[in-house]
């Protein structure tokens, strides 16, 4: 069945037509969908009750039930939705001061194998279509009765290597008749796909790019990410210049500290290097240890040590807070554990 959340507005207009309706009931429904949040045909009352019927039998309403809700002490909440077909997918909520921040999926598993990532060793089983991806937005809101203000793609999956519906989710996001958030409040998180990079910065979107790199020499980042031996680093970066000139948007890298690994001050030299004169932040997180993982976090000292060294280098950079680390909810924490409903 066709889902009805798989449609930006002009392409809703174009199925109504279709079922021989005015292309203004497009914008009804939309509005009910995405103001009202209701979870069935029947309530949209000023549509026909001709039409009501007729949207029930040809489409879904993708309505995510919860299977499991678990609430950190810091108030982040992770959800473990039922996305209908057997299969079960996570989504974060964080609180910060400036609104909420949805930390969605893209995939149901993932097929980068990045050593140091939960996801990794999950078997992939498909993409998630667009529908799947902004109703998990919708699902948080309906829950927490809060509005989500922000949306990073960092839960599970490589939102690049499922380009065409995380690209159709952010215009449905970020439509004004849709979800409403500004492009400029969704950031998409990837392992460095260069070639959807180069892709991303054509769209016209002007969503946050960010960039795991977590390391500065291809030997090393190869040991922890896979990817790289596809699209070294060199690459990686010239990709990202091409971004930051096409959007005139900051990028921002993500590096994750793993001890005696990539957090000694040679790597930070390193990566000022790397990074000097570019548009560009870098998020330092302290890596969460994995079961039977090999990178430890590093020492607090460390860390600030590392930051401070990109900060007086001329490379803006923030330590990345840990919530939800009590509920495994926190970066790269997703897992399998959880991740299936069986
Ligand atoms: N596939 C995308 C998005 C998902 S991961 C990507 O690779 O960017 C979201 C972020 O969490 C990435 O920066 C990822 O490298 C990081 N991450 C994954 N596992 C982690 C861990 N164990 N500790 C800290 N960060 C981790």
């Amino acid at each position: 069945m066709k889902n009805i959340k798989d449609y930006n507005l002009d392409d809703l207009k174009e199925e109504l037509k279709n079922l021989g309706e005015k292309p203004y009931r497009a914008e009804q429904i939309f509005k009910w969908l995405y103001d009202e949040k209701v979870r069935s045909f029947d309530e949209m009352t000023n549509l026909s009750k001709d039409l009501r019927e007729k949207l029930e039998q040809e489409y879904t309403m993708c309505n995510f039930n919860i299977l499991k809700k678990q609430q950190s002490k810091d108030g982040t909440i992770k959800y473990l939705f039922d996305v209908l077909d057997g299969n079960a997918i996570e989504s974060v909520v964080m609180k910060y001061h400036h609104g909420n921040t949805l930390c969605v999926s893209s995939q149901i598993g993932c097929k980068m194998g990045c050593k140091f990532c939960a996801s990794t060793g999950i078997a992939f089983i498909r993409n998630l279509t667009s529908g799947e991806i902004v109703e998990q937005i919708i699902a948080a809101e309906q829950d927490t009765g809060e509005k989500i203000s922000n949306v990073v793609f960092m839960g599970i999956g490589e939102p690049l290597d499922n380009y065409d519906n995380v690209v159709k989710a952010i215009r449905i996001i970020n439509n004004p008749k849709g979800l409403n958030i500004g492009a400029r409040h969704i950031s998409v998180s990837t392992s460095g796909l260069v070639p959807m990079i180069y892709k991303l910065a054509e769209e016209n979107i002007q969503c946050t790019l960010s960039i795991s790199l977590h390391a500065t020499t291809n030997e090393k980042r190869s040991a922890m990410m896979p990817v790289n031996d596809a699209y070294p680093i060199e690459e990686l970066l010239q990709a990202c210049k091409d971004y930051i000139a096409k959007t005139n948007r900051r990028v921002s890298f993500e590096y994750a500290l793993a001890k005696d690994n990539n957090d000694n001050l040679e790597d930070a030299k390193a990566l000022v290097k790397l990074l000097k004169g570019m548009l560009c932040h870098v998020n330092l997180i302290p890596i969460n240890k994995i079961e039977n993982g090999k990178y430890d976090k590093s020492s607090n000292e460390n860390i600030m040590k590392f930051r401070d060294y990109l900060n007086e280098h001329g490379i803006v950079a923030t330590i990345r807070r840990e919530l939800g680390s009590d509920i495994d909810a926190a970066c790269g924490q997703l897992r399998r554990k959880s991740l299936n409903s069986q």
